[in-house]
C-alpha cells in the first residue's frame, strides 16, 4: 500500500489527466500513479473538472455470491459456494461518479449492488495469499449494476452485467487507508438499501487476489470488485443511488431511460 491519497481522473480544458483530490483542487499527475506518475506544480478547481473513472483497467474481474445473506436473497444460489465465484465485466461498461446509469430498453429490472472494488498495483499470476496485499494500489467503490432478469434467464452473466453504464466506480482510488472491517452502505433516493462490513466476506482480499491470479493473470490497474451483501433491489428512472464504504467515500449516480 502506498501513502494515503485520493486519486483520480478527470478531464480539463480538453486533456484527460490523471490526479489527486486535494480539497477544492486536484493536482495533476504526469500519468498513472501505479506505474511512472508524479505529481506536478499543476492544479485544477474543482468546478471547472468533469469526472473520469478512476481506473483504467485492462479486466473487470467480479465477484459472485461473497457474502452470505446475499447468498440467501439470491434465488439462483442454493449454498454458500465453496471457491469464489469470478465473472467478467467490460471496461466499456466504467462509467464515473455523478455518471448516469442508463437503463436499456425491454429490460424488466436492473439492481443496484455496492462493493468494494480492489485496484492492483503491481500485477503478477499466481499470487499467494501471503503476497496478496503487496499487490493492491488502493481501493475504490464500484456499483455492480445487473439486469437481473436477463441473469436468470441466460446460463452465463455476461450480458446481464455487461451492459454499457453498468459499472459505476469512484469517486476515487483510495490508497494508504485500511478498510478491512469498513462498513458498506447503499442509499436508494436517500433511504438505506444496504448495510454491511467488509469484513463479513465469504473469501476475504487475499484469497481473492490469489484465486483469480491463478487463473488470469492481473496487471496493473485491474478492478476486483468483491461481491455485495444482502439488500440488492431494482432502480427506476430518476433515481439516485449512493454507495458509501467508510475510509473510501461516497460513489453516486443518477437513473435514466
Ligand atoms: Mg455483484
Amino acid at each position: 500500500m502506498q501513502n494515503a491519497h485520493r486519486f483520480v481522473r478527470f478531464t480539463w480544458k480538453g486533456g484527460c489527466y490523471w490526479g489527486e483530490h486535494e480539497g477544492n483542487h486536484v493536482r495533476r499527475w504526469s500519468g498513472a500513479p501505479y506505474e511512472d506518475g508524479q505529481p506536478t506544480e499543476r492544479s485544477c478547481p474543482i468546478g471547472d473538472v468533469e469526472w473520469l473513472p478512476p481506473v483504467v483497467p485492462s479486466k473487470i474481474i467480479a465477484v459472485g455470491l461473497n457474502y452470505a445473506p446475499h447468498v440467501a436473497e439470491s434465488a439462483s444460489a442454493d449454498a454458500i459456494p465453496d471457491e469464489p465465484v469470478i465473472f467478467l465485466k467490460p471496461p466499456t461498461a466504467l462509467i464515473a461518479t455523478e455518471g448516469s446509469i442508463i437503463l436499456p430498453p425491454n429490460v424488466d429490472r436492473v439492481d443496484y449492488e455496492g462493493e468494494l472494488g480492489i485496484v492492483i498495483g503491481i500485477g503478477g499470476r499466481a499470487i499467494s495469499v501471503a503476497a496478496a496485499m503487496n499487490h493492491v494500489w488502493g481501493w475504490t467503490i464500484v456499483n455492480d449494476v445487473t439486469a437481473r432478469n436477463l441473469q436468470k434467464k441466460d446460463k452465463q452473466w455476461t450480458r446481464a452485467k455487461g451492459f454499457d453504464t453498468f459499472c459505476p466506480v469512484g469517486p476515487w482510488v483510495q490508497t494508504g487507508t485500511d478498510i478491512a472491517h469498513s462498513k458498506l452502505t447503499t442509499r436508494l433516493n436517500g433511504q438505506v438499501r444496504q448495510e454491511g462490513s467488509i469484513d463479513q466476506m465469504i473469501f476475504p482480499i487475499p484469497r481473492l487476489i490469489s484465486f483469480i491470479s491463478g487463473v488470469m493473470t492481473l496487471h496493473p490497474g485491474d478492478l476486483i470488485s468483491t461481491g455485495t451483501p444482502a439488500g440488492v433491489g431494482p432502480l427506476a428512472v430518476g433515481d439516485k443511488i449512493e454507495v458509501e464504504i467508510e475510509g473510501i467515500g461516497i460513489l453516486v449516480n443518477h437513473v435514466k431511460a
